[in-house]
């Protein structure tokens, strides 16, 4: 019986140890998957600048959202609360920043976000970047203005009911932006299009929060729906920490509203990745389409090539996950290994 448990131990320690832990919360994991895929995205004179620095892009990925604890003005840039605009905001928000902020104050957007305005401001950081080929300053802005905009490519960063929590359905920001992706990606399909041009950056980023928005109501709703089939305790798993207890959905609740939802959470992140290579691209092209061959501090090497080409072949047939090409795993918390443990062991 002892050896059992030990054996069955060693068995999880292995697993553990295997599956690289990494951040946490579109999400961390969501973000740095999507940082990687949108480099398979880019023309070729791009491409293998960014997939030289690939490591450093992926992990700085999050790096807007680690801001949050040091600086008070970061939360808002991440988001927009569209409702708390009154009736069709899309229709009658101003997309150009002086003239939204003419409109409705600047107190009022910093409080209810900044989300598209800062990706803008963000794309001519990194336009600049490029027109005085400055290495460091390209990869930060890249990283930077990625971040936003991925985030505003997550329906629930649109809405004042931001976690559901106006709706009875609180925990719904973490479930679709971390949980799915996390549980699902070996299952999605994340080839996307090939960067584009954006003679209108402007148009894009408010495409992008408009097509977000409209999820909103089906992402909720479906939640209701699938809640039908479970009671409070299939639906939730209670975890405590520190003396507090704290509610998430449960993963067979995860599962099924998964499988409720459809393509919603791949198609997001599959749109991120392409708008991601699609902005840098822009950047780019605006910025003089300086060559990024020279700020490599050592040429490209055949190995570099013949793994780049690895990789995008594995993105194009969408085995990056299952043939462990992928530079971010799914983030498995210390906690929840002394839990599992504790669980096996009995
Ligand atoms: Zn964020």
């Amino acid at each position: 019986m002892f050896y059992n448990r030990i054996s069955k131990f060693i068995l999880i320690l292995g697993i553990i140890l295997s599956t690289s832990i990494s951040g946490h919360s579109w999400g961390f994991f969501g973000h740095k998957v999507i940082q990687q895929l949108a480099i398979y995205g880019l023309p070729k004179d791009m491409q293998k600048f960014y997939h030289r620095n690939m490591t450093l892009l992926v992990e700085t990925s999050v790096r807007p959202d680690e801001r949050r604890s040091s600086d008070p003005n970061e939360a808002p840039r991440h988001f927009i609360d569209l409702e708390a605009f009154g009736e069709h905001p899309l229709e009658n928000m101003p997309h150009a920043w002086d003239a939204a902020a003419a409109k409705y104050s600047v107190d009022t957007l910093q409080k209810y976000g900044l989300v598209p305005w800062q990706v803008i401001k963000l794309k001519e950081r990194l336009t600049q970047a490029f027109y005085k080929k400055d290495k460091d300053s390209i990869l930060f802005y890249s990283a930077d203005l990625a971040h936003y905009l991925q985030d505003a490519h997550v329906p629930l960063h649109t809405s004042l009911n931001h976690d559901g929590h106006l709706t009875g359905q609180t925990g719904m920001h973490s479930l679709w932006e971390s949980k799915l992706p996390e549980q699902n990606l070996s299952s999605y399909n994340l080839k996307h299009q090939k960067a584009q041009y954006f003679k209108s950056a402007e148009q894009e980023i408010w495409e992008v929060v408009r097509a977000s928005h409209a999820l909103v109501p089906q992402l909720l709703a479906i939640e209701k729906q699938v809640s039908q089939n479970f009671t409070e305790a299939t639906k939730y798993t209670v975890t405590e920490r520190n003396g507090r207890s704290r509610r998430s959905y449960s993963d067979a609740f995860a599962s099924a509203y998964n499988q409720a939802l459809g393509t919603m959470v791949q198609d997001r992140m599959r749109a991120s990745a392409e708008k991601t290579a699609s902005f840098w691209y822009t950047c780019w092209v605006d910025g003089g389409k300086p060559d990024l061959s020279q700020l490599l501090a050592t040429p490209r090497t055949k190995a570099e090539d013949k793994q780049l080409k690895q990789e995008q072949k594995a993105w194009k047939k969408g085995t990056l996950q299952e043939k462990d090409l992928l530079l971010t795993k799914i983030r498995i918390s210390l906690m929840d290994v002394v839990e599992w443990i504790g669980t096996t062991l009995g």
